[in-house]
């Protein structure tokens, strides 16, 4: 039997790749998708997300996942829960192998996320969703009128602080420098905003039974220790691609994106990168299907140009 060659696999189960095998399925071509544990990437670790629209109560990760899923197997998109362990991206016919089986494909979608950095601290794990949270515009609501804190120096954490300082009653910036990374307009705008900035310090523990309570802060030149009473800490130390898989053969950025504007074409002709993977500014789940939608689009036109 002749060994099949699909129109498209998508690499990621998130909402960027579910949304380009929605719109690939829909528009006719033969779809798999290749995903790792559960349908919908990173969601599945927010209990609840409330920027998505038309969901109006808010949806829980792990199940705005899975309706994505769903959607785009309605249409008949095939799926397989087995990891990638590595890629041929440059021909014209793509090869793509799990532990268990090649497949084939004339295009492929790269829609493997970021996932945050973490501290490393011992207990992250058990607080994650329990005060620990890595998302201010996701989880920021959730600490209406609190204390939080926000850990990190570069633009993200200033922006994080500044969309915090809006909502929270009291925000701190921890940060282990005694200068921010972030552009000046953002740090300009974080002296006025009220937050209050802790320098040379790094978190090395994290206090509280069920939920976190605070955090302990080193003082990086003089080793003093101390306690921060807190109830929440948003961890904005930087993102890492999950792009290993395709190193030295789709172009990245110097953090390890995958290089590709709006229409999601990458370096490789038939390779689309879709979502958190990308270089762009704004990773929302919105953007993430967003980017999905197009790669799907921008697929069907490869494919058509022949
Ligand atoms: P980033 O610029 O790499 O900053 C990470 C911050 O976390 C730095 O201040 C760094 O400290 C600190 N850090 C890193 N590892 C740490 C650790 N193990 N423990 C404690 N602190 C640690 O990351 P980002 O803020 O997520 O931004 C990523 C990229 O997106 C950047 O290029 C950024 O400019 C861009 N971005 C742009 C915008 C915008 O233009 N609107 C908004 C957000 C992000 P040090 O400073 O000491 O190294």
């Amino acid at each position: 039997m002749e060994e099949k060659i699909y129109d498209m696999i998508v690499i990621g189960g998130g909402p960027a790749g579910y949304t380009a095998a929605l719109y690939a399925a829909r528009s006719g071509l033969s779809v798999l998708v290749l995903e790792k544990l559960s349908a919908g990437g990173q969601m599945t670790n927010t209990d609840q997300i409330d920027n998505y629209p038309g969901f109006p109560e808010g949806i829980g990760g792990f199940e705005l996942g899975e309706r994505m899923q769903k959607s785009a197997l309605r249409f008949g998109a095939e799926n397989q829960f087995s990891e990638v362990k590595s890629v041929e991206l440059s021909g014209p016919v793509k090869l793509v192998r799990t532990r268990k089986k090649e497949f084939k494909a004339r295009t492929v979608v790269l829609a493997s996320g970021a996932y945050p950095r973490k501290t490393g601290v011992e207990g992250e794990d058990r607080f994650q969703g329990r005060g620990i949270a890595y998302c201010a515009a996701c989880d920021g609501m959730f600490y209406k009128d609190k204390t939080v804190a926000v850990y990190g120096g570069g633009n993200s954490a200033v922006e994080d602080a500044l969309l915090l300082s809006r909502i929270c009653g009291k925000v701190y910036l921890i940060h282990r420098r005694d200068a921010l990374r972030a552009a000046k307009v953002y740090q300009d705008a974080l002296f006025r905003s009220g937050a209050e900035l802790v320098w040379n310090s790094r978190v090395t523990g994290f206090l509280g039974e069920k939920r976190l309570e605070g955090v302990e802060l080193t003082d990086v030149k003089t080793g003093e220790r101390k306690a921060l009473s807190l109830d929440g800490l948003f961890v904005s130390i930087g993102r890492i691609p999950d792009t290993k898989l395709f190193e030295g053969q789709v172009e990245m950025d110097e953090a390890g994106y995958l290089i590709a504007d709006e229409t999601t074409r990458t370096s490789l002709p038939g390779v689309f990168a879709a979502g958190d993977v990308r270089t762009k500014k704004l990773r929302q789940v919105i953007t993430a299907a967003a980017d999905g939608a197009m790669a799907a689009w921008s697929a069907e036109e490869y494919l058509a140009e022949g």
